[in-house]
């Protein structure tokens, strides 16, 4: 897949949007943007929460797949886990309980800063967690 690219606004060159995701204060943070190669013009959008779906496929591109990994089958951990992955996700019952048989291991799979952002939430319910890297980036 090539990378995405946007008409400049200003000259109309096409130019290579450069994607990035964060965890921030809490919270998911993306921003898109580029600079352009001909007349210099730069252009960036962000927002928080949920990106464009072709903004995180980019990001999985570039970056590769990550995972949340719980190594802990105690009740509470198993618990916790799945309540800070229904508030992000919006999970039914039925879809939590599918994530809730995965621990011990791997519970799910997304972006780093994603993993990441689940990772502080969990720690700050006293929760440790792995992030590791499951498939690399598919350029
Ligand atoms: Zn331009």
């Amino acid at each position: 897949m090539a990378p995405l690219t946007r008409s400049c606004w200003q000259c109309g060159a096409a130019c290579e949007l450069g994607i990035g995701q964060t965890v921030q204060g809490g919270r998911l943070v993306w921003s898109a943007g580029y600079r352009c190669a001909r007349c210099g013009q730069m252009v960036e959008e962000d927002g928080w929460g949920e990106m464009p779906t072709a903004y995180r496929e980019e990001v999985l591109r570039v970056q590769g797949e990550w995972a949340l990994e719980v190594g802990s089958a105690e009740p509470r951990i198993k618990v916790e886990v799945v309540r800070v992955l229904r508030e992000w996700l919006g999970l039914t019952l039925a879809d939590a309980k599918a994530y809730f048989d995965r621990i011990p291991g791997q519970v799910i799979r997304g972006t780093q800063a994603e993993m990441m952002y689940v990772k502080k939430q969990l720690s700050a319910r006293g929760v440790d967690v792995e992030v590791r890297q499951c498939s690399g980036p598919t350029d």
